[in-house]
């Protein structure tokens, strides 16, 4: 099995394909890539209501049953770096010099 193509979309940091599935554990969105792999530790199936579910593959349910495929988590493999913290090193060392007035003028 593979993902439906319109349930297929780009990850906003890394611009990979992935797509969005809810955990069966606890109904929160994950992304997961949207090739299917024999690396992943979890297993991704379409529901009735069309909505895509993940689940990890464990040692009492290591078989990916019909319906299912095998996939890589996305934060696994996320290629962008966290938010905020891409500045090159050293460029932001000379913050805090300069007073800045930051309220303006008070009336
Ligand atoms: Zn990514």
């Amino acid at each position: 099995m593979k993902p439906s193509p319109h349930h297929i979309t780009n990850c906003r940091r890394c611009n990979a394909r992935i797509c969005w599935a809810l955990t069966t554990a606890h109904g929160k969105r994950q992304p997961v890539n949207a090739e299917p792999t024999a690396e992943g530790n979890v297993a991704v199936m379409q529901g009735p209501d069309g909505v895509l579910y993940v689940r990890s593959i464990t040692k009492d349910r290591p078989e990916i049953r019909p319906g299912e495929w095998q996939a890589m988590p996305h934060h696994a493999t996320c290629t962008a770096p966290p938010p905020r913290r891409s500045g090159r090193p050293g460029e932001r060392q000379r913050t805090g010099v300069r007073p800045v007035p930051w309220q303006g003028r008070q009336p």
